[in-house]
C-alpha cells in the first residue's frame, strides 16, 4: 500500500506559507487561555506535491466509473457527461442565492419550470415537485400526498399501503415514516405481483399500492392495468417507485398505465455522479387532482414571467426541504433532458435494456438466473447457487470449503470491477444483481463476461483463490460483521 500522508511527513516541510500577520495583537493575551490549544497537533508536514500525491493515491484506492465498469444493480452507476459539471458550475448558476428577488433569478426559475414540465410529460402526469432530495424522500413525499388525499376526503381509516416482497427496502420504511401501515404480498413464481394474493388483502382500509417498475428483479410488471383496477376500485392510489426509470424513458408513461403518483431518482436516471450517498434529487410527479397536496412552492409562469407559487399552501403537505431541494442536481437533469431530447431519451433506455439482456444471455449457462423466462429490462438478478452447490467440498481436516456469492463478488474486485449488488433482492437466493447501464460499450461487456466465466472456472478448479479474494486491492477482505459492530476508522501509525 502507498505511504500514508503521516508517513510522508518530515519536520519543517511546508506546502503553504501563511501571509505575515499584519494585525498587532498578542493572541495569548486577547483570547482566554482555556480556549487556546496547549500542545501542538500531530499534523503531517508535507510539500504541495506530497499533498497532491496523497489525494490522487487515495482516489485510486477507490472505485469510480471513470476507472472501470461499475455494474452495481439498482444503483444505475452510469457515466455522467462532464459537460454537465462545467455548466452547473457556471457563476450564473453557482453564485445565486435562494433569497434573491425573483426578477433577478428568472433563468433559474425557468430551468425549474421547464424541468417540472418535462418530468411531468415523461411521467404522463400533471405536475412535479423538485423539492425532495433523495429517492427515499420522494417516496415519503408521494406517500404523504396519498395520505393527504384520503384525509381530505375524510377517509381517515385508509392507512394501509400494500407492496410486493420484491420491494426496495426504502419502500416499507417510507410507508412507516409517512404514518401508514405496510401489508406485504408474495410475488408469484415469475417474479410478478400475485393478483390473487393482492385481491385477498385489498379492502376499505387500503390507501394505496406501491410498486417498483421495472421491479427489483429487473422485470417489467405487465399486469399494471389489472392491479390499478383492483386498487382504484376501493379508491386506493397507485404509487410507482421510479428509481429504475432508465429502463423505460420515453417508452412508458406511468400516468397512462394506471399510476397516480411516482418519484424519480434524478441522480440515477438523469445523470448525477452519486456514489457515497448524495446529494440527490427525488422529484415527485402526480396526477391532476393531487397537485394541490404537493409541497410549495411550485414554479409557475404568467405572461413570460416565472414566479414561485404558494397557491396550494392550504392543502399542501408542507415543505419537505428548505428552499427548492438540490437545485444543482436538478440543473444537471435539465441539461441532460434538453441535450438528449425525446428520441435520445428513448435510446438511453433501449441501450440500457439491450446491454442487460446481452449480459444475461451470455451468462445464463454459467450462472443460475432464476427469472430468465422473459427478457429483462435494465438489469437482471443472477444467483451464486450453482457455484455454491458445485464448490462445496470437505477438506482433509474436515473443514468445509464452500463458495458463496460473497466470494464471487470479492473475486470480481480482483478483476478490476466494482462488484454487483449482492444478496438483494431478498427473494433470490445468493443474489447477484447486475446493472450494466446504457453507457457501456460491447467491448466492456465482453471483458466482464470473460471475467465472470473465468471466476466460474476458478470456483471449480481453484476455489482457494476465490475464497481468498480480493488479493490485489488496497484493502484485502475485511471482517464486515466486526466493522459494523466495532467500526474504527482512526489512523494509527
Ligand atoms: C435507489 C433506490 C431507491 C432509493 O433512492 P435513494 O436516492 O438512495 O434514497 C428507492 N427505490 C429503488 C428501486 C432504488 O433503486
Amino acid at each position: 500500500m502507498a505511504q500514508l500522508i503521516f508517513e510522508k511527513s518530515r519536520m519543517g516541510r511546508k506546502g503553504y506559507t501563511l501571509p505575515k500577520n499584519d494585525v498587532n495583537i498578542d493572541i495569548n493575551k486577547s483570547i482566554d487561555s482555556k480556549f487556546l490549544r496547549k500542545q501542538d497537533l500531530n499534523f503531517p508536514e508535507v510539500s504541495e506535491l506530497d499533498v497532491m500525491r496523497h489525494f490522487i493515491e487515495l482516489s485510486h484506492m477507490n472505485h469510480f466509473i471513470e476507472k472501470g465498469f461499475y455494474p452495481l444493480g439498482s444503483c444505475t452507476m452510469k457515466y455522467n457527461p462532464k459537460s454537465h459539471e462545467a455548466l452547473v458550475r457556471h457563476p450564473c448558476l453557482m453564485d445565486l442565492h435562494p433569497n434573491q428577488p425573483q426578477e433577478s433569478v428568472q433563468g433559474a426559475l425557468e430551468i425549474m419550470f421547464e424541468l417540472q414540465k418535462d418530468l411531468s410529460e415523461i411521467a404522463g402526469m400533471a405536475q412535479t415537485t423538485l423539492q425532495p432530495v433523495a429517492g427515499a424522500q420522494g417516496e415519503f413525499t408521494g406517500l404523504k400526498v396519498i395520505r393527504a388525499y384520503h384525509e381530505h376526503k375524510g377517509n381517515h381509516h385508509k392507512n394501509v399501503i400494500i407492496l410486493p416482497d420484491s420491494a426496495h427496502g426504502t419502500n416499507p420504511a417510507s410507508v412507516a415514516l409517512a404514518g401508514m401501515k405496510v401489508v406485504e404480498i408474495k410475488s408469484n413464481s415469475k417474479g410478478m405481483v400475485d393478483l390473487e394474493a393482492l385481491r385477498s388483502v385489498v379492502n376499505e382500509n387500503t390507501a394505496g399500492f406501491m410498486l417498483t417498475n421495472p421491479n427489483t428483479l429487473g422485470l417489467f410488471e405487465t399486469q399494471i392495468e389489472e392491479i390499478a383496477k383492483i386498487i382504484h376500485s376501493v379508491d386506493g392510489l397507485m404509487y410507482m417507485d421510479g428509481a429504475n426509470f432508465n429502463a423505460i424513458l420515453g417508452i412508458v408513461k406511468p400516468g397512462k398505465i394506471g399510476f397516480d403518483v411516482m418519484h424519480y431518482n434524478i441522480h440515477k436516471t438523469l445523470s448525477t455522479p452519486h456514489g457515497g450517498g448524495g446529494p440527490g434529487s427525488g422529484a415527485v410527479s402526480v396526477r391532476e387532482d393531487l397537485v394541490k397536496f404537493l409541497p410549495c412552492p411550485l414554479v409557475h409562469c404568467k405572461d413570460g414571467e416565472y414566479y414561485l407559487s404558494f397557491e396550494n399552501e392550504e392543502t399542501s403537505i408542507g415543505r419537505v426541504h428548505s428552499y427548492f431541494g438540490n437545485f444543482a442536481i436538478n440543473v444537471r437533469a435539465y441539461i441532460y433532458l434538453k441535450m438528449l431530447g425525446g428520441k435520445g431519451l428513448r435510446e438511453v433506455s433501449e441501450n440500457a435494456v439491450i446491454n442487460a439482456n446481452y449480459l444475461m444471455k451470455k451468462l445464463e449457462k454459467t450462472y443460475l438466473i432464476p427469472h430468465n423466462h422473459t427478457y429483462c429490462m435494465h438489469e437482471f438478478v443472477a444467483s451464486g447457487d450453482w457455484q455454491k452447490e458445485k464448490c462445496t467440498k470437505k477438506n482433509d481436516d474436515n473443514t468445509i470449503c464452500q463458495i458463496k456469492t460473497l466470494d464471487i463478488a470479492k473475486r470480481i474486485l480482483d478483476k478490476g470491477y466494482h462488484a454487483p449488488t449482492i444478496y438483494f433482492p431478498l427473494i433470490v437466493h445468493e443474489a447477484i444483481m447486475i446493472e450494466p447501464t446504457e453507457t457501456e460499450s460491447k467491448q466492456t461487456l465482453d471483458e466482464f463476461i470473460t471475467a465472470m466465466l473465468e471466476i466460474n472456472e476458478e470456483c471449480i478448479n481453484n476455489p482457494q483463490i476465490v475464497l481468498n479474494a480480493p488479493t490485489n486491492t488496497p484493502v484485502r477482505r475485511v471482517d464486515d460483521v466486526k466493522a459494523v459492530k466495532e467500526l474504527n476508522v482512526r489512523y494509527q501509525k
